[in-house]
């Protein structure tokens, strides 16, 4: 019987790895004492271990969107201080953070100047993207252009469009901070035009919309990239000062109290 028992045993974790259940693998001894304490049937027992697999899996593809997303730090609404920023929009960032806006494939512009947390709102609606479940990329503009231009130069272009289309949320971090050259802004307008409607684009930028040429380079295309971003568009703005240089201030004002003698 003992033989037996180890057999089964033996070739139950083959099939259950084989299956891919890494979970149920893991939890499959466990679980089956459980319920034969608990006098629950066979039926119950697997759907017991159904269940922990279906919620192991949701949470190891949560941990991949998050992963894949490369969002530059963990920052979510919770650690934000509305009070410091009372321009933003509160109501509406909450309502933002449901995500029906992805479904509508809405946009979200974030303006404001350095400091004022447009990074950090960005990066929660991500989060909170990669949470219910959808496909989520951050990138800073700078570092977009570079790969597009790169991708370009090795004929990898199409590639590289392929792969943003795949998004279901694309963060545009920071456009405005370095004027892009003028095939870098043709390259950035095409991914912006191609997002268009098909899928949310979240811009977070310093400048004011008439400054937008500038980085564009011409009105053509700065008047092409707003009429496609500001169609359908959430535009959020944080007229406050910099969080950073208010913090800073805090902390000079109120320097940190000695340490007890010991
Ligand atoms: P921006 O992108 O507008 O330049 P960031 O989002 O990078 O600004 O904010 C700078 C730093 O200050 C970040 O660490 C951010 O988390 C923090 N920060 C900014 N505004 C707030 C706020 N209202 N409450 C809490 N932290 C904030
Ligand atoms: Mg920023």
């Amino acid at each position: 019987m003992k033989s037996q028992q180890t057999k089964s045993t033996v070739l139950l974790h083959h099939h259950l790895k084989a299956l891919r259940l890494p979970t149920m693998l893991r939890e499959c001894e466990k679980i089956a004492s459980v319920c034969s304490h608990d006098n629950i049937d066979h039926l119950g027992f697997l759907l017991k271990l159904c269940e922990l697999e279906l919620i192991d899996r949701e949470k190891r593809s949560t941990e991949r969107r998050l992963k894949a997303a490369q969002f530059p730090q963990h920052k979510t609404l919770d650690d934000f201080d509305f009070s410091a920023q009372p321009s933003l929009n509160r109501v509406l960032i909450s309502e933002l953070l449901r995500g029906e806006y992805i479904d509508r494939r809405e946009v979200i512009i974030l303006i404001g100047n350095p400091g004022t947390g447009k990074t950090h709102i960005a990066t929660a609606l991500g989060l909170a993207a990669c949470h219910q479940g959808r496909r989520v990329r951050f990138y800073r503009v700078t570092e977009l252009v570079t790969q597009l231009m790169e991708a370009r130069e090795e004929r990898q272009l199409l590639k590289l469009k392929k792969q943003l289309g795949k998004w279901d949320v694309l963060i545009l971090d920071e456009l405005g901070y370095v004027p892009t050259s003028k095939v870098g802004a043709e390259l950035l307008f095409d991914v912006i035009s191609t997002a268009y409607e098909r899928q949310s684009v979240i811009v977070t930028t310093n400048l004011p919309f008439e400054q937008w040429t500038e980085v564009l380079g011409s009105e053509r295309l700065t008047g092409a990239v707003l009429d496609r971003l500001t169609h359908r568009c959430h535009i959020l703005e944080a007229t406050g000062p910099s969080y950073r240089l208010q913090d800073a201030q805090r902390r000079r004002e109120q320097p940190a109290k000695p340490k007890p003698p010991e």
